[in-house]
């Protein structure tokens, strides 16, 4: 989810980014296609403007021309009437002077004043017009550089022409008018439709005929310096202009922006520098472009807000989704699924942590008693609680009903066992007087991973948890069970043993282990005691101790029992069957078999199936039950004693024994439990005489007596020296299967 908005977040950025960028583009394609057009239309009109200037020139040329052919043609010069001609031409062309020059450098001179100069020499006339006049006596059409006339303030240029007699030059003549006469060019109405200015200039960028529409307003003597060109441009912008007689620019200036051209006129060095307004000129274009822009901008800012929006959505909507999906309704805190997944990222780098399950002791009874909302209530305590007590990197989440998990970087059992209670102490006090004398008890099953030990995959940890949360709820008080490595172990045996202790019946998986009697005086095996061993089919084996207790509960042991005594009878039967004297054998019995109703006539039914004298069978009965009532099990005794069976009290000694014991109980065989011996083994002499005294009695009750667990040769002098009858311990054999004691003990030579 969280990926998704990120993505989706990048995407709307990615998008605006790509907009914007889009934007830009496409408003620097649209300027530079304005800028192109403003050029394309700067060009042209200071062409037409250069042209017009051209015309104008061409004009004062034409008067001159024609009046130097006049002139020559008809040898007016030469005419008395010549200056006053000269005077009259000069006033109808409007010009300020207008001058002859013979070929001997004699000067008739006409003013606008009506004043006519003869035989001025040329040295006498500016050097401007002097330059002309020596260039039209040459034969060349020219027109001077601006300069201060001597008749007007203003500026003037002098054009001049030679004059032709018979086809050559026998003078010249020149003419000066204002240089203000281009300017009425360049400041026409229409200059570039208002929204420009046309100036004339010099190649070093000074102003000939400043443009009185310059909208920069500025009084200004050279394009070569701001606000047209920094100061570091000027000479780069300056050398271009001479290179290509043209340079087109732009520049800034009181927050607009220009386009300019410098364009040579091809007269004296002159150029013709026109700028325009881009906003003004570029008029509807401009406008468009600015509209166009803003709409642009616009649309970006509204999907860039849509977007916006729609991921805030989006981002609220996630967050309700992700309470809905990680969190629990009724207390807010995390559910099972994101606890799991908290976990599960944690536990890649930690190895040290606990796992606690808390749960209320009988929670359902508040439900039903007080009510969902009370029950409620309840959990939301819980919740509170654990939370004001969490530490740091803990998490916490409420699975179902009343169960919270709890996952702590704490493994010190004694110091989680102290914050445990701690919470389930204030929850109690929370919740005293609330419901009555009922009293909200809770109950914990902690697990705890440490580094180094067996590692278990989380679904384990977590039945761990539920395995020591079961055994929590076994004490009612607020109490914290941790779950026990060992325990766990016995718990799955026995798990096992009950699920699978009918099929391995079926299946043969109980088999009959012997391991013999030795009588003491003669060392012969006198007989055997057969025990039982559950061979799994892996080969793996299961020792009583780990079925048997199990088997007497839940009562199995009843038909575990007359089993062994039946595999005992086919053992007996197929030895028989081989000519092999067989030797007696005890059978162990439990409590629950012996007081079964039918119990003698199953025995009997088995011995007969076999064809198995009664006297081969012991029947071994534990000293604890044979106690418990004595007069029933003395009478199931005789019976059975009657049908020719032996019995033995087994154990002795390991529980109530008493010497009394021997008296009231009619047995045949007693067997001292292994303790004795240990005990004795050990140096306790006292054992020793107990022992001493135990056999003595039994002799006199003329019970034969069986010492057990003879583990060396020292166990075997001391039960000697006792006079015992017989012994049976891992000194003499270890339980053997059948096949082993029959190769060992019964096969004769
Ligand atoms: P038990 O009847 O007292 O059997 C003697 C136990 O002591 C046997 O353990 C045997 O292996 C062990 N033992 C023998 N010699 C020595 C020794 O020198 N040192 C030590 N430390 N132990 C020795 P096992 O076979 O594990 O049987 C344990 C108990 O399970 C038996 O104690 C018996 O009470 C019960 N049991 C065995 N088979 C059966 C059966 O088929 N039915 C019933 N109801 N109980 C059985
Ligand atoms: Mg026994
Ligand atoms: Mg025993």
């Amino acid at each position: 989810m969280r990926r998704q908005l990120y993505r989706a977040v990048w995407m709307v950025l990615c998008i605006g980014v790509l907009m914007v960028a889009g934007g830009i583009l496409l408003a620097a394609f649209l300027s530079g296609m304005i800028d192109d057009a403003m050029q394309e239309y700067l060009n042209t009109r200071t062409e037409e403007y250069r042209n017009k200037i051209y015309e104008k020139m061409d004009a004062d040329y034409q008067i001159l021309d024609t009046f130097s052919s006049i002139v020559g043609g008809a040898a007016l010069m030469e005419d008395e009437e010549f200056p006053k001609l000269l005077d009259q031409a000069n006033y109808q062309n409007d010009f300020l002077t207008m001058v002859y020059m013979d070929a001997s450098e004699n000067i008739t001179a006409a003013t606008l004043d009506h004043e006519v100069t003869e035989n001025e020499t040329l040295s006498n006339i500016q050097p401007e017009a002097r330059e002309v006049l020596e260039r039209a006596m040459e034969g060349e059409r020219s027109v001077s550089p601006q300069f201060q006339g001597e008749l007007s303030e203003e500026n003037v240029v002098v054009y001049g022409t030679p004059v032709y007699q018979n086809g050559e030059i026998t003078g010249a003549l020149a003419a000066s008018g204002k240089i203000d006469v281009f300017q009425e060019i360049l400041d026409g109405d229409t200059l570039l439709e208002g929204f420009g200015c046309v100036s004339m200039i010099d190649g070093e960028g000074n102003y000939i005929l400043h443009s009185g529409k310059d909208q920069t307003g500025q009084e200004l003597i050279n394009v070569f310096a701001e606000p047209y060109f920094a100061p570091e441009e000027a000479a780069e912008a300056r050398k271009e202009l001479q290179e290509n007689g043209s340079l087109a620019f732009s520049f800034r200036y009181g927050g607009d922006r220009y386009r300019a051209l410098i364009q040579s006129m091809g007269i004296n060095g002159w150029y013709l520098f026109s700028m325009m307004n881009t906003r003004a000129g570029s008029g509807e274009i401009y406008l468009m472009n600015q509209v166009a822009g803003t709409v642009f901008i616009g649309i970006i800012l509204l999907v860039l807000f849509l977007m916006a929006y729609g991921l805030r959505m989006v981002w609220k909507n996630g967050k309700k989704l992700n309470r809905i999906a990680y969190c629990d309704s009724i207390t807010g805190a995390y559910n099972m699924l994101r606890f799991r997944q908290i976990m599960e990222e944690r536990t890649k780098t930690e190895k040290n942590y606990s796992i606690i399950a808390l749960n209320v002791h009988q929670f359902k009874f508040i439900n039903e008693i007080y009510g969902r909302e009370q029950g409620d209530r309840v959990l939301c305590c819980i919740k509170e609680k654990i939370e004001q007590n969490l530490e740091d990197r803990e998490f916490f989440c409420r699975e179902n009903a009343d169960i919270f998990y709890l996952y702590s970087g704490d493994t010190d059992r004694d110091r989680l066992e102290r914050r445990l209670k701690k919470i389930m102490d204030s929850v109690s006090q929370a919740g005293e007087g609330r419901y009555g004398n009922y009293q909200v008890l809770m109950c914990c099953g902690a697990a705890i991973a440490r580094e180094g030990e067996e590692e278990h995959t989380l679904d384990q940890m977590m039945s761990h948890v539920m395995l020591a949360l079961v055994r929590a709820r076994d004490v009612h008080q607020n109490n914290v069970w941790f779950f026990d490595k060992e325990l766990h172990r016995k718990e799955l045996m026995e798990n096992y043993v009950e699920s699978h202790m009918n099929q391995a019946l079926e299946d043969g998986e109980f088999c009959l282990y012997l391991q013999p009697k030795v009588a003491l005086d003669s060392r012969k095996t006198a007989g055997a005691e057969a025990l039982v061993r559950w061979v799994r089919p892996d080969g793996s084996m299961i020792y009583p101790d780990q079925f048997i207790p199990l088997f007497e509960s839940n009562g199995f042991c009843v038909q575990l029992d007359m089993y062994m005594v039946e595999s005992v009878c086919r053992q007996l039967r197929a030895w028989m069957d081989m000519g092999t004297e067989p030797v007696p054998v005890s059978v162990n019995q439990s409590k629950r078999a012996f007081y079964e109703k039918d119990y003698i006539s199953r025995l009997t039914g088995i011995l007969e199936k076999y064809r198995i004298p009664a006297e081969l069978i012991t029947l071994e009965i534990l000293e604890g039950f044979a106690l418990e009532n004595e007069e029933e099990v003395n009478s199931k005794i005789r019976e059975l004693q009657k049908k020719g069976f032996r019995v033995s009290m087994d154990d002795f000694g390991s529980e109530y024994s008493s010497l009394n014991t021997l008296g009231k109980i009619r047995i045949n065989e007693l067997k001292l439990d292994r303790w004795f011996l240990k005990e004795a083994a050990a140096g306790k002499r006292s054992v020793k005489v107990i022992m001493e005294q135990i056999i003595q009695l039994a002799h006199k009750l003329g019970i034969s007596t069986v010492v057990e667990g003879v583990e060396t040769a020292e166990d075997d002098r001391m039960i000697r020296e006792l006079h015992c009858g017989y012994g049976q311990g891992y000194y003499y054999s270890r339980p053997v299967s059948a096949g082993d004691f029959f190769e060992r003990y019964l096969k004769q030579e």
